[in-house]
């Protein structure tokens, strides 16, 4: 048994070993933001390299067998201290990294990490001239790779479970089967009942709006929302993100369409969220594996709330609304709040998934899960992904893409990453949102009307103090007990779309 004196050295050791670790992957982090912003196409070589090394240096750093060493040896002092202590959390959470890490061997992380740059590449030329055969060979390269990726977890139910947890720890294929197929029972009759009727007006979204004054109007939403701009920026960028290299650096990034308004300012709204959550961590844990967010899928709800059940709500635009006509006085002037809050809110059968309204987004992201699944188990080859895709598409959505484009191709992905593990955190995140603001609302109903008034410091305040704090402290699971005393549920998320829907339309 070692005395606590010998063993709180070696917690300084941890920390000053995962620190290092956090320099290398933050000093990648700027890289891959230079090259999605400011790089000149010529660096994208030399850039890739350099991305390559910094990651082989951290992951082998990370994987060296001293590092398993220290955290068995922290174990005993893990067992004296509180589950929720930043120290026991930092000896727990950097265990479990550890232990998924140390499976998957090197020369595989090498090889993939190969195969996804040739892959991009192959979909950057693909996805615009809908060549889905140029890129079919990758992706069948990717499903082989996603399938040895599994491999290393020999033990798991599902195939697919071990990559749903790399980026949503402790959810398994069986959980959400049940809980997709359960919302999918209660979405569609709402969705049927709504496309039926003739759709809004929203032609108004649709006019020029000059990119600056596009800009100008999101930077001041932001500002009002609460992203700190000593701590954070926005730049453009072809695919928008957020982008962290320490909590006091979390930058977002935006596309803007000079002939719709409706993108730019919500994909800034979606980022800040992202954004909002890791610049409220908790100083202290600077420079850990706790920095972060804690999952995808409670990223995602963070982004999805401020995106769309603030961001897209009566209550805001009362608010922002006579403001967003003066930058636009031709084209908003003569349009009202009802008419602009209703174009916004348009629910319709589409086929591109970034574009979809609240309710039919989750049947989107429902049919990919589904096809990775299916690829996965070895019932659905890649050769036959397009049709399955557009038969999919006609029997949720009742519509066919006319080209790959508008189809299987249109999301990064699969192209860039693995088969696998790469969708539910969207509809979880959606799920997710919806139950954080009711507990939000419980406990401070004056939410409501604050938002009306162009005040958002309560909510910003709550969802600090509830989640963004932690940052990777507690699993999602721990984080929807703690903050609003239930497992995930659907029933939340129901009751607001129905409330805001039945009074958008008439059911
Ligand atoms: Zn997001």
């Amino acid at each position: 048994m070692q005395t606590t004196e010998k063993i709180e050295p070696k917690l300084v050791k941890l920390k000053t070993c995962l620190t290092q670790i956090n320099d290398l992957e933050a000093a990648a982090s700027l890289l891959y933001w230079d090259q999605a912003t400011y790089m000149p196409p010529g660096g994208a070589t030399a850039r890739g390299r350099q991305l390559a090394t910094l990651q082989e240096v951290s992951h082998s750093k990370f994987t060296d067998p001293a590092m398993g060493r220290l955290l068995e040896d922290l174990t005993p002092l893990e067992t004296t201290l509180p589950y929720k202590s930043d120290e026991a959390s930092l000896i727990r959470v950097t265990r479990r990294k550890y232990d998924k890490a140390v499976r998957v061997p090197a020369e595989f992380m090498a090889r993939l990490s190969r195969h996804r740059t040739e892959s991009y590449e192959a979909w950057a030329k693909a996805r615009p001239t809908n060549n889905f055969a140029l890129v079919r060979p990758y992706l069948e390269k990717t499903l082989d790779l996603s399938q040895e990726l599994a491999s290393f977890f020999p033990n798991s139910d599902h195939i697919a479970d071990p990559l749903i947890d790399f980026a949503d720890y402790g959810m398994k294929v069986s959980f959400l089967r049940s809980l997709f197929d359960n919302l999918r029972q209660q979405l569609m009759p709402i969705v049927e009942a709504i496309v039926e009727q003739s759709p809004p007006e929203d032609s108004c979204l649709r006019q020029y709006y000059p990119e600056t004054k596009q800009l100008d109007f999101t930077l001041k939403v932001m500002r009002q929302l609460g992203y700190d701009f000593q701590r954070g920026r926005q730049d453009k960028t072809h695919h928008p993100f957020m982008i962290n290299f320490s909590t006091d650096d979390v930058r977002i990034t935006t596309r803007v369409y000079e002939n719709r308004l409706d993108q730019a300012l919500f994909s800034s709204i979606h980022e800040m969220g992202h954004g909002l959550y890791e610049q409220g961590i908790n100083p202290k844990l600077e420079g850990t594996p706790l920095a972060c967010g804690t999952s995808s899928g409670i990223h995602e709800s963070q982004s999805r709330l401020w995106e769309n059940i603030v961001g897209r709500s009566r209550g805001f635009w009362k608010y922002f609304y006579p403001q967003l006509q003066t930058f636009f006085p031709n084209q908003l002037g003569n349009v009202s709040l009802d008419t602009f809050y209703q174009a916004i809110n348009k629910v319709e059968r589409s086929l591109i998934r970034t574009d979809a309204d609240e309710l039919t987004y989750n049947l989107h992201v429902m049919i990919r899960f589904d096809l990775e699944l299916q690829m996965l188990e070895g019932k659905l080859a890649v050769r036959d992904l397009p049709d399955a895709w557009n038969e999919r598409y006609r029997s949720d959505l009742g519509i066919v893409p006319t080209n790959d484009t508008e189809g299987v191709l249109q999301d990064v992905h699969w192209y860039t990453n693995q088969i696998g593990g790469m969708f539910q955190c969207y509809t979880l995140g959606n799920l997710m949102s919806a139950q954080f603001f009711e507990a939000a609302l419980w406990e401070r109903p004056e939410i409501s009307t604050q938002i009306e008034q162009g005040e958002f410091t309560t909510l910003h305040n709550w969802l600090k103090d509830s989640i963004y704090q932690h940052g990777g402290k507690y699993t999602a699971a721990e984080l929807m007990k703690n903050v609003t005393g239930s497992v995930l549920r659907i029933e939340p998320f129901i009751r607001y779309i129905h409330r805001k829907y039945e009074q958008l339309y008439s059911l």
